[in-house]
């Protein structure tokens, strides 16, 4: 749990204005505790982040081939917005309360049903999660517990990352880190299956090259 500092415009329920933010530890991290609710955001705030960067792929546009291909979305038949066989699978519960209740009220109101992981209009839908045969799929659970005895896969626990390395201006290539009091750098290489189309592969497969640095701590 952290602690923030107090806030000047918000947090106006919390006492002396100071937010408390909650941080899952385990494998998986904070998705392992979240309240699952799917939505990937607003296009215009995807758009908004490319113009304010200059650099286009942070646009709706830009990301949205990364959305599709982690996604195995159950409603099928709509391959403009979404994916269909990736990695989390993605669905209404089985118990969903009231929640057509409320769409059919969003309606009598003039709202349409809407697609909200979609470039969507004002409207109502029932929240989609990431659950598969009704169970949780954490980040963990679902991308890395399938490939977790992969040979180029190791897991590190209580390792605290002082830096990401950069190669070639942007080309980060490793990360620098702390664990029990020495320091150590792991370095990713690509592996044949990314050279040859990681985007459209499931067989994206990292290979990390470990090396311990000689002195105790930088
Ligand atoms: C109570 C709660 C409910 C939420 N509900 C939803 C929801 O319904 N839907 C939704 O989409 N989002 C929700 N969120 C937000 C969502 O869970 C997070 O945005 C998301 O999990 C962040 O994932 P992440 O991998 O970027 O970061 P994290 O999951 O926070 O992982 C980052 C991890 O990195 C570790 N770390 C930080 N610095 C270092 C370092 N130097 N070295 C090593 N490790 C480090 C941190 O300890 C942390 O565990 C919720 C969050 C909370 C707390």
């Amino acid at each position: 749990m952290h602690r923030t500092v107090a806030q000047r415009f918000g947090s106006l329920n919390s006492a002396g204005q100071l937010s408390s933010w909650s941080t899952g530890l385990g494998l998986g991290r904070t998705g392992t505790l979240n309240l699952m609710i799917h939505l990937r955001g607003h296009r215009r705030d995807f758009d908004n982040w490319a113009r304010l960067t200059g650099d286009p792929s942070w646009s709706w546009e830009g990301v949205l081939p990364y959305f599709k291909n982690y996604e195995d979305y159950e409603i099928p038949g709509d391959n403009v917005n979404h994916g269909y066989g990736g990695d989390l699978r993605v669905e209404a519960p089985d118990w969903i309360g009231r929640a057509r209740d409320f769409v059919e009220a969003g309606r009598e109101m003039g709202y349409p049903n809407v697609d909200l992981n979609a470039p969507f209009a004002e409207g109502f839908d029932i929240i989609r999660y990431p659950i598969k045969r009704g169970v949780r799929q954490s980040p963990y659970k679902a991308f890395l517990e399938p490939i977790r005895t992969r040979s180029s896969v190791r897991i590190v626990k209580y390792a605290h990352v002082n830096k990401i390395l950069f190669r070639n201006g942007n080309i980060a290539y490793g990360v620098e880190y702390d664990r029990h009091g020495r320091t150590f750098v792991a370095e990713a290489r690509r592996s044949n299956s990314e050279r040859r189309n990681c985007f459209h592969t499931q067989n994206f497969d990292v290979e990390w090259r470990w090396s311990e640095i000689t002195f105790a701590r930088i």
